[in-house]
């Protein structure tokens, strides 16, 4: 059993064995350390408290990178706590997935699960304290009628009929609440505060209601629920946690936070603190939005490779690294503001770079001929598998006459600063030969069907002993031995990059973006063909791509790309 006070050994090295240092000294640190200075806390305990109606998002990670990270980084604890005081939307598929994500991103709870139903009979008896205290009382009014009488910011409320009721006849009516005695919406356990708060979350809030459904945990043993800003509070201080960090939101909530806290007569005092949440260009990260996506099959599945939850990303072949460096460099702060995405697919790339093996694979493929090279001939030359990690050592790759290349890798017409494959002009094949091409062949309609060339067998290796230098080098595979195979092409599933304004007056769907989905078939070198599935890769000159985890069969892998090598979307840059 792991011990209280730390989290299981976590695996947040990056992939090349490095550890991310803290970036900022950003204000929850700072707070953290004033309160470690002064003594008013001893040790760090945060936790996550996600409500399991859904998968995880890049928006969650950030908080799940916050919270652990801290913990790690102070030597203290966070919690798994799953916020479930809501028994209508919620589902165990989710609470598994959670967990899944936690641990793939590097993170772990220890023996600290928790679950906000864990809480309810302690839940009920501090709700008792306090309409003991007079701090609470069973109201009756409808949920019309206490929008009617809620007021407005500068107007206060009218008190509920129900407001100066004796302790004891609350006590009974919470009782009756608890035993079923009512229907939904018939009562509900409400604060006693102030009606003239300029805070409208200080107007007697409800604590408590009635909901007549099972719960995935309780199942029917209560139908009476918690609230989750009565509930939030008591979870962090029975698990003692000392900083509760949660997203800008829940700033006017505060005073209700600490109200619970002052009292019921709870074993710790946490103070809650808020950050700005992640929002990203060119991406959705509402639950409920991301919800449509795949119920309206915009994308195959929670897991589809286009969307910005864990599970996709993890698909798409994104890095846990990549992504706690991401969290990392975006900051904590109080300014709401939009992150582009492109920084996102920035630590993707660099993270790649250090990682991922190269290899060749041809998209879009036209035929070489090699006319001086001898037909039937196959050798079998060494290629690096990455020029940023010697270690990774050599591959094999076979040669023969006839080779793909890229179609876009050569021009008939081309201009002087086209340093690729044209008529008359000399390149290099990686890790091959230097070719020069001699001719075209053409269809009827005048398509190219074949380029000829010549090879100089002097340059084996790639150079040329004579010093001759030539400007390009391209990819390519040996026609008969290339293994065809299906590609996704991802790309941005929006094309609009502030999904939050909605001042052009349309719907978020209508900025999706038709292109993200693009299916090739590309020819692969033999040795990209063997790798297993969730295997990354970089295809020379392309970008970067991984097996699918899901289609992916024995020796038959599909690749989905993860990212580009440039970024097609930064002004100036060519869309492909
Ligand atoms: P959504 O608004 O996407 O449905 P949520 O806040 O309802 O998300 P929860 O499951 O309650 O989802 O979130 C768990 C934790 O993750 C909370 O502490 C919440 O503040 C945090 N969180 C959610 N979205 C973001 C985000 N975009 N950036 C940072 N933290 C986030
Ligand atoms: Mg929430």
């Amino acid at each position: 059993m792991s011990n209280d006070t730390e989290n299981k050994t976590p695996d947040t090295a990056n992939s090349d064995g490095s550890v991310t240092p803290p970036l900022h000294r950003h204000f929850i640190r700072q707070i953290i350390d004033e309160d470690l200075a002064s003594g008013k806390h001893t040790g760090v305990v945060t936790r996550f408290p996600p409500e399991p109606n859904g998968y995880l998002h890049i928006g969650h990670a950030k908080s799940i990178c916050l919270n652990f990270g801290l913990a790690l980084e102070y030597n203290g604890r966070c919690h798994l706590r799953m916020d479930d005081t809501n028994p209508t939307k919620e589902d165990v598929e989710y609470v598994d997935s959670i967990k899944e994500d936690i641990h793939w991103l590097g993170f772990d709870w220890g023996n600290h699960y928790h679950q906000a139903s864990d809480y309810f009979e302690q839940m009920h008896d501090y709700a008792v304290q306090l309409i003991n205290k007079g701090l609470a009382y069973v109201c009756h009014l409808t949920a019309e009628q206490t929008k009617d009488y809620r007021g407005t910011p500068t107007i206060p409320a009218k008190p509920s009929p129900w407001r100066d009721r004796p302790i004891e006849e609350s006590l009974a009516e919470f009782a009756k609440m608890r035993a079923g005695e009512y229907d939904e919406g018939a009562a509900t356990l409400r604060s006693k505060i102030d009606l003239a708060s300029p805070n409208m979350h200080m107007r007697d809030p409800v604590i408590y209601r009635i909901r007549k459904v099972s719960h995935h945990n309780t199942g029917d043993k209560w139908c009476i629920y918690p609230m989750y800003d009565f509930a939030h509070p008591l979870e962090d201080a029975l698990e003692h946690v000392t900083h509760s960090i949660c997203t800008l939101e829940f700033e006017v909530h505060r005073p209700f936070y600490d109200w619970v806290i002052a009292n019921v007569d709870v074993p710790a005092k946490p103070n809650q603190y808020e950050f700005a949440r992640l929002n990203l260009t060119y991406t959705v990260m509402s639950k409920r939005k991301l919800l449509e996506l795949v119920k309206e099959k915009h994308v195959s599945s929670w897991d589809d490779p286009r969307m910005p939850t864990i599970c996709g990303f993890r698909r798409r072949g994104y890095t846990p690294s990549a992504i706690r460096k991401f969290c990392e460099t975006v900051g904590v702060t109080k300014y709401n503001s939009l992150t582009d995405v492109a920084l996102l697919e920035h630590a993707i790339r660099d993270d790649l770079n250090k990682t991922a093996a190269r290899a060749m694979a041809v998209l879009n493929p036209v035929k070489v001929i090699i006319e001086n090279y001898p037909e039937g001939q196959v050798e079998w030359i060494d290629a690096v598998n990455n020029p940023e990690n010697p270690a990774d050592g050599t591959r094999k790759v076979p040669f023969s006459r006839e080779l793909l290349i890229e179609r876009d890798d050569f021009m008939e017409d081309a201009p002087k600063k086209f340093f690729r494959l044209a008529p008359g002009k000399e390149v290099r094949l990686r890790w091959a030969y230097f070719i020069t091409c001699t001719s075209v062949e053409k269809d009827a309609n005048g398509a190219i069907t074949a380029i000829r060339c010549t090879y100089d067998p002097a340059t084996k290796g790639g150079d040329a002993p004579d010093g001759r230098k030539v400007k390009g080098t391209i990819h390519w595979v040996s026609a008969a031995h290339a293994v065809p195979t299906e590609i996704r092409l991802y790309d941005r599933l929006f094309t609009k990059e502030d999904l939050n304004d909605d001042s052009d007056g349309k719907d978020w769907r209508e900025h999706l973006n038709p292109d993200s989905l693009k299916t090739v078939t590309g020819y692969l070198e033999p040795e990209l063909a063997k790798l297993a599935p969730g295997t990354r890769v970089q295809f020379e000159r392309i970008g970067y791509f991984v097996a699918d985890s899901q289609d992916s069969k024995p020796g038959a892998p599909v690749f989905n790309r993860t990212v580009t090598l440039k970024d097609s979307w930064s002004k100036g840059a060519k869309k492909e």
